[in-house]
């Protein structure tokens, strides 16, 4: 069977790299300028995988497509060529003693939501300070336990190279998919099956108004800042978010001394550099959590935006011929495994393609 991926970003790699696994053959088209151009929403994620957490904002189907797909990274990553790095030790939820109402509210919410196993469970601060001893300040901590991170710009990297068997086809933007096609302006390819797995590029291109029509091709962004910190010597272990009732920031700890602070949530779809205010907000909720970051240098930040439909909610469409996904919004690395394993066998009528 030949197969075509229209985008080249956390879905299209995942897909790519799964179907070249299956020894499907695979032409993958993306407008970027190589495997390690920029553009998608995926080089700019956390890599946070925490579905307990996602519930404040998403429903059971999420949750329950994170909890399975933690499960899927397990086995997909320690198989990718080069080093990605993927940890399953917890994530953790802090509060400030003034922000306790707000706090106790969004652990109450969380507690209600998720299966007994993955409720927060409350942590004495002499038990905080064994886990994370850098961290002073907040007065109130809860553990999320079997919540998850991986490094989102080495597994873009590791999927890319774990499919070189795939012809990649840097450069092109598709201005048209349809069952069994992809064009550009100025050529067309066949194949079998195509996934649209564009991102906000699905979105249709004189913008007729959708309204609240609950379709893959009615996609908004959803602006997002982050910041890279180098942080020498500060100690780090697992995800880390802080409740605020104005916003919500996390810390997560990479390779090379590196602290992710993360990330504004704005509907916009601007993707000019970081606003003043932004910095100051996240990056000082992360200092009152973290204060060894005092002496961190502001290495790298970045925007970019979140692909979101009217419900916030991930959706699949298939037609003969035809895969489309979308609005995996803020949690596309938590669940696109197995969202990716629901299509794969909604399009081929077998059983999953990964087993878990
Ligand atoms: C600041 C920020 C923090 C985030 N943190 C997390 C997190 O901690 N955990 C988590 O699970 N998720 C997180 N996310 C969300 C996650 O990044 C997205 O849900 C995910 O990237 C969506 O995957 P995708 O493949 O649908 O889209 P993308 O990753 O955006 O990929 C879309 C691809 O399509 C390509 N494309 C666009 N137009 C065309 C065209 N015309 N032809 C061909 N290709 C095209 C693009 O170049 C891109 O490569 C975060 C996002 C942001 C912005």
């Amino acid at each position: 069977m030949h197969i075509g991926i229209a985008g080249a970003g956390v879905l299209g790699r995942l897909l790519a790299y799964l179907l070249t696994q299956q020894g499907q053959q695979v032409s993958v088209f993306d407008p970027a300028d190589g495997p390690t151009g920029r553009g998608a929403a995926g080089w700019t994620a956390a890599g946070m995988l925490t579905p307990t957490a996602e519930l404040e904002c998403a429903d059971m189907g999420v949750f329950n497509q994170g909890v399975r797909s933690l499960d899927l990274w397990s086995q997909i990553i320690p198989a990718l060529p080069g080093q990605v790095s993927f940890s399953r030790e917890g994530s953790l939820l802090l509060a400030h003693r003034h922000d306790h109402g707000s706090a106790q509210r969004t652990v109450s919410l969380l507690a209600d939501k998720a299966p007994h196993d993955y409720k927060p469970v409350s942590l004495p601060l002499t038990d905080l300070a064994q886990l994370e001893p850098d961290i002073h300040g907040p007065a109130m901590a809860w553990m999320l336990p079997h919540e998850g991170l991986l490094n989102s710009v080495e597994t873009m990297i590791g999927l890319y190279e774990g499919a070189t068997r795939a012809q990649w086809h840097w450069g092109q933007r598709i201005a048209r998919v349809e069952p069994g096609i992809l064009a550009s302006d100025s050529q067309v390819w066949e194949f079998d099956h195509v996934f649209d797995v564009r991102g906000l590029g699905q979105r249709l291109p004189d913008a007729p108004d959708l309204g609240n029509e609950r379709s893959c091709r009615n996609v908004r962004g959803v602006r997002g800042e982050i910041f890279w910190l180098h942080a020498p010597g500060v100690r780090l272990h697992r995800p880390v978010r802080l409740m605020h009732p104005r916003h919500r920031v996390y810390v997560v700890p990479r390779r090379g001394d590196i602290i992710v602070v993360g990330a504004s949530e704005i509907e916009s779809e601007d993707r000019s550099p970081v606003s003043l205010r932004s910095t100051v907000e996240l990056l000082a909720a992360a200092h009152s959590m973290l204060p060894a970051l005092s002496e961190a240098r502001v290495v790298h930040t970045e925007t970019n935006l979140r692909p979101a439909l009217v419900d916030n909610l991930p959706r699949i469409e298939q037609e003969a011929g035809l895969t489309r996904i979308n609005g995996l919004f803020r949690h596309g690395w938590l669940i696109a495994p197995a969202v990716v394993d629901e299509a794969l066998a909604q399009a081929f009528n077998n059983g999953p393609l990964i087993r878990s």
